[in-house]
């Protein structure tokens, strides 16, 4: 894919700074998604990159600093002083164009896999339950696991069940999928199956950003590579 720099970005962050008590996190950060592209975030433990996610997610509140979405301002601080606040419920549509998918899948346990990604577009209204059902099987084909849907979570290996977390947040159509660590807690032999059904979402011009420790990946899938060192992105 060829994008220009005047592209607009999907994701635009400036000047982001974010802080815990005395403890800078986030220390003016630059970043600047575009559509279709895939980000991977590379850096040590503790260098602020889920913080970052969290900012861009609406999450987290910047000190200073604006994301904005899709041109649409997320939120503007500037110095600590607050010059704009979406209200509730515009925060709420943005975020659901940013879908999430965390290192830990949260299944819901009670659900079969086919519940676990239908239920979201039907709870939002998105979709009627048979509808959903329907979009929810195609997304269990999409990641390999169309002969699972009516197994339960506990039934599954940690890949499966990330796999299934990945489907339920596609079942949403998020412009933007946001990764953080998604392999990290799966068995080394459970990792590549994973990574596949993300290489496969990296191709199908959905904006991705990957928190990963997996260079590989990064070297192979990334259009672009941040490494984020003690708040601060250096490259
Ligand atoms: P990473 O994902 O790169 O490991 P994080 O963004 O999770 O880093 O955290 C960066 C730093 O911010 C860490 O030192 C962490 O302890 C601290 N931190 C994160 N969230 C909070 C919070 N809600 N309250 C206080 N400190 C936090
Ligand atoms: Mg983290």
């Amino acid at each position: 894919m060829t994008l220009t720099d005047t592209s607009p970005a999907a994701v635009d962050v400036r000047g982001v700074h974010k802080a815990y008590g005395a403890h800078r996190v986030l220390d003016g950060i630059d970043l600047a998604l575009r559509p279709g592209q895939v980000t991977v975030i590379l850096g040590p433990s503790g260098s602020g990159k889920s913080t970052l996610l969290r900012v861009i997610n609406h999450l987290e509140k910047p000190d200073a600093g604006h994301v904005s979405l899709n041109g649409e301002l997320i939120g503007v601080r500037r110095h600590g002083t607050r010059l704009k606040e979406l209200s509730e419920r515009a925060i709420l549509a943005q975020r659901r164009r940013i879908g999430f998918v965390f290192q830990a899948f949260h299944l819901f346990p009670h659900l079969t896999v086919l519940e676990n990604v239908a239920a979201a577009p039907v709870a939002t209204g998105q979709l009627a339950a048979k509808e959903a059902q329907k979009l929810a099987l195609g997304l269990l084909d999409r990641v390999g696991l169309a002969d699972k849907a009516g197994a339960y979570p506990r039934q599954l290996s940690g890949g499966q069940q990330q796999r299934v977390a990945i489907a339920r947040t596609l079942a949403l159509k998020p412009g933007i999928i946001l990764f953080d660590e998604p392999t990290s807690a799966l068995d080394p032999e459970l990792v590549g199956e994973v990574l596949s059904v993300i290489r496969d979402l990296a191709t199908g011009g959905t904006t991705l950003v990957v928190v990963t420790h997996e260079i590989g990946f990064a070297r192979e899938v990334a259009d672009h590579v941040v490494f984020l060192d003690r708040g601060r992105i250096v490259e």
